[in-house]
Formats: structure tokens, sequence, C-alpha cells
């Protein structure tokens, strides 16, 4: 555990456990029956100045635009900070996105957490919408495959500018 230097190894509550995701990598899954509204895990992380978060920011769109890990794992937490999840003891950062979340997180006294927004049967997979700008939709393509997926993750406001662009860039077969 070089990297630990929080509070040491990702913990999990009870009524939650890690498995590898058909969406993407690991993802967390409800063990147990979680009723709707329960704060089931706290998104922890490094609490960082807004100033550090854009030069985080900045790598990132670098490795990014050289092929690598684009993923975004920083939350404004106030206008003064921002929190960075990329720590080995943020076991919610594993949690996936998707267009039709069971989840979303809730700013709670500046901390934040991830709530059920429903009741979640034991088995299901935790989600939350991710709510990416639009301005670098095509960097994150979506496989949640839910009715409600635009193909990317983009925040629910602006899903039907990238469902346009889509659609204007499938060929149609007509002859000009
Ligand atoms: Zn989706």
């Amino acid at each position: 555990m070089s990297r630990a230097r929080g509070p040491g190894p990702e913990k999990l509550p009870r009524a939650v456990v890690r498995r590898r995701s058909g969406v993407h990598g690991f993802g967390l899954y409800a063990r147990d029956f979680i009723p709707q509204d329960t704060r089931i895990i706290e998104y922890l992380g490094e609490r960082i100045t807004k100033a550090e978060a854009q030069r985080r920011e900045d790598r990132r769109l670098e490795r990014l635009a050289a092929g690598g890990d684009g993923c975004v794992y920083i939350f404004e937490v106030n206008e003064r900070h921002d929190l960075d999840g990329d720590v080995p003891w943020n076991a919610a950062r594993r949690i996936n996105h998707s267009c039709t979340p069971n989840c979303e997180t809730q700013k709670v006294r500046g901390r934040i957490w991830i709530v059920a927004r429903r009741d979640i049967a034991p088995g299901e997979e935790l989600n939350y919408d991710y709510g990416f700008d639009f301005a670098e939709w095509r960097d994150h393509p979506c496989r949640c495959g839910t009715a409600a997926c635009a193909g990317y993750i983009v925040n629910t406001g602006q899903r039907w500018r990238v469902r346009r662009l889509r659609a204007e860039e499938r060929p149609t077969g007509k002859l000009r």
C-alpha cells in the first residue's frame, strides 16, 4: 500500500460488495436490499483548492489526449474546495455511471454521499449519473445499455444535443 497516505485501504459498508462489472472495470453491488433515500457510502477523497483541482484537470486532459485514462474523480464541494476521489481508500470511486441511475450524489455539510434514488434489490449494480459536461462528450462512451442512454456520458440536460449530433453523423444512404 505505497500509495496509501490516508485512512488505509478501501472499506465497504455491509450492504455493498465489489464485483467485476459488465459495464466497466469493477463495480459496487447491493448485497442486501437497500431502501430508497439510504446514504449508502461516502465519496471520500483528498480536499484540494480550486487551483489544485484545475492543475489536476489539466494533467487529466493531457493523459486523455495521449490515449490514457481520462476518468474524472474530482467533485465540487463548495466555492473554495473540491474533492479528488482518486485515492485508494475511496471505494465509491468504483461506482459506474448509468443514464438511468439507481443512486445519486448528495452534498451534506461539505461531504459527498452516494444515496439510493429508489429501492435497490440485492445483486443490483449501484450507479449514478456522472453528469459530464457536453464539451468533451466524445471522450466518455457509455455502455450502461438503458433505454435513456445517449451512447455517451453527458448530463441529462444535454443528452439531446449528443443524440442530434450522432443522428446527423449517421450515413442516411440518400443521394445528395
Ligand atoms: Zn448510458
